[in-house]
């Protein structure tokens, strides 16, 4: 397979109807059956994940809107299973990419009937703050366009982001069947795409490049890891001995919120049997930690959903980090690569 790169075109500053155009393309096409894409509600205060068969219905797309209320890779995972014979188009943030990457190792997601259309992230604030900076906002300045404002240079002032967000490395789009590059772009005039060959046919895409991309994604990379360092650091002193684990564990209510969130759990899978029913930690219980511990994309819903605040994000990265580091293992990086503990 040959990836081609186009630049399109972005007439009148709209970008988000550029994006948009692209999309509706999509179904026009027949290149999908239906597109599992975010559809800002009426007031634009929420963003949603939605399945649309209409092109009509994609005026009111808006993935590029900072916002991220759950990861649709375990949504995707429910509409395959409904609609067995439907190829879904799946427009997603990078970490929800990852997630499907690494469900299709589960043999949660079949690949052959998705396909995966990826858009650059310069993080997400958590829905409520979306939601208040949406009614502060005029019309001409969506917390869209605020965000779009900084995709030249690339960074962004990271604090009242979502913590996941502010310390994500994995913000441009791998893995995609078709990618929408923001970062290091003008995006009032011009949009990267990157596409498979027999789509870009489809699309008509004409090849080109773009500059100065690579500068910003290199300058982008340097704050979110040193956010990361230290949220990290934080949080492996939360972790760091058994009076300080048991401080967290304290703080923990076994809601069970983070692990119905979590594109990996669905089942029991965070929380351990002990905090559940006050007995001992369960063998089952350190297999489901090492597994979701090793696939985690660190998507940050979990901590979205903790009533507690915990860092859970952190907590996970801190969990998984030596696992992944062991076995060299990327979670979404390749479908090709084996799950750690199916090479063990
Ligand atoms: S974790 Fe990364 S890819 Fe996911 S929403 Fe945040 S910045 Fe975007
Ligand atoms: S554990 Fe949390 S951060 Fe990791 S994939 Fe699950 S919801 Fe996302
Ligand atoms: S959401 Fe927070 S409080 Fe609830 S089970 Fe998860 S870590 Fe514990």
């Amino acid at each position: 397979m040959m990836v081609v790169q186009s630049v399109l075109k972005v007439e009148n500053g709209d970008t988000l109807g550029a994006v948009r155009g692209v999309l509706k393309s999509l179904l026009e096409k027949n290149i999908v059956d239906a597109l599992l894409v975010p559809l800002e509600s009426p007031s634009a205060e929420q963003v949603t994940p939605t399945l649309v068969k209409e092109p009509a219905q994609l005026d009111a797309a808006n993935p590029l809107a900072p916002v991220m209320q759950l990861n649709a890779a375990a949504l995707l995972v429910r509409l395959q299973k409904e609609n067995p014979t439907m190829r879904i188009g799946a427009v997603m943030r990078p970490c929800e990419l990852r997630a499907v990457i690494e469900l299709a190792k589960f043999g949660r997601i079949a690949l052959d009937r998705a396909m995966l259309v990826g858009i650059d992230c310069m993080g997400t604030y958590e829905p409520e703050t979306y939601a208040q900076i949406a009614r502060a906002s005029t019309r001409a300045e969506s917390p869209t366009d605020e965000m779009l404002r900084w995709t030249r240079q690339g960074p962004i002032a990271p604090y009242r982001l979502r913590g996941a967000c502010q310390m994500c490395e994995f913000f441009s789009v791998e893995n995609a069947d078709l990618a929408i590059g923001l970062i290091g772009m003008n995006v009032r005039e011009r949009l990267l795409l990157e596409a498979r060959d027999d789509i870009a046919a489809k699309l008509n895409l004409r090849p080109g490049g773009a500059n100065g991309r690579a500068k910003a994604l290199a300058r982008l990379a340097e704050i979110r890891k040193h956010r990361r360092e230290q949220a990290m650091a934080s949080a492996a002193e939360m972790l760091k001995d058994i009076p300080s684990l048991l401080g967290v564990i304290a703080l923990c209510t076994a809601c069970g919120k983070c692990q119905a969130v979590c594109p990996f759990c669905g089942t029991e899978a965070f929380i351990p049997s002990a905090a559940r029913t006050g007995e001992g930690i369960l063998f089952s219980d350190l297999i489901r930690w090492a597994r979701r511990a090793a696939s985690c994309v660190q998507c940050g819903m979990c901590e979205l959903a903790c009533p507690n605040q915990l860092p859970l994000a952190a907590i996970q990265a801190v969990l998984g980090r030596a696992l992944q580091k062991q076995y060299d293992y990327v979670p979404g990086r390749s479908v090709e690569e084996k799950l750690p503990w199916a090479t063990a």
